[in-house]
């Protein structure tokens, strides 16, 4: 089935009629069998519109609106748990190797670095500055991902 827009000659309105397809429509509009259902007047011809196919209901076809976009293009509040989760757990799997030295962390860092203390995996808490100083000495030190309770401010 074809749908058209229609419209008569006699007052210009517009109606739409549906055809078993575009030479059904030209042979019924040759020969007068298309009425105007406003004031039926059979001279009628195509509404300047495009022809649309039908589709089983005859309402008309409504255009989709721009697409929006799909929800998941931007990372999930899961996606961001399910990395903080691996984060955590590749921090919980070193921590255990790691030796916590609190206070001390830049002073120990620091003896570490200039030979005065065995290499060891440590952890613990500095100031800004003392991170900003081992940083300028060239002395690796990187913040914990994870916050965790240092071990002495637990009872
Ligand atoms: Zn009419």
């Amino acid at each position: 089935m074809i749908v058209f827009d229609l419209c008569c000659d006699a007052g210009d309105h517009r109606f739409e009629a549906w055809f078993a397809s575009s030479d059904s429509f030209a042979d019924q509009q040759a020969r007068g069998l298309i009425a105007c259902p406003v004031c039926g007047d059979s001279r009628v011809k195509k509404a300047v519109m495009a022809p649309r196919i039908g589709t089983k209901s005859n309402q008309r076809a409504v255009a989709a609106p721009a697409a929006a976009p799909a929800p998941d293009a931007t990372p999930s509040a899961e996606m961001a748990r399910a990395v903080l989760a691996a984060i955590a757990a590749k921090q919980a799997e070193m921590l255990p190797q790691s030796r916590w030295v609190g206070r001390d962390f830049a002073d120990a860092a620091r003896a570490m670095h200039e030979g005065r203390a065995p290499e060891d995996l440590i952890h613990g808490q500095t100031s800004p500055e003392e991170a900003q100083a081992l940083h300028d000495d060239g002395i690796a030190a990187m913040p914990l991902l994870v916050p965790i309770a240092p071990p002495d401010a637990i009872n």
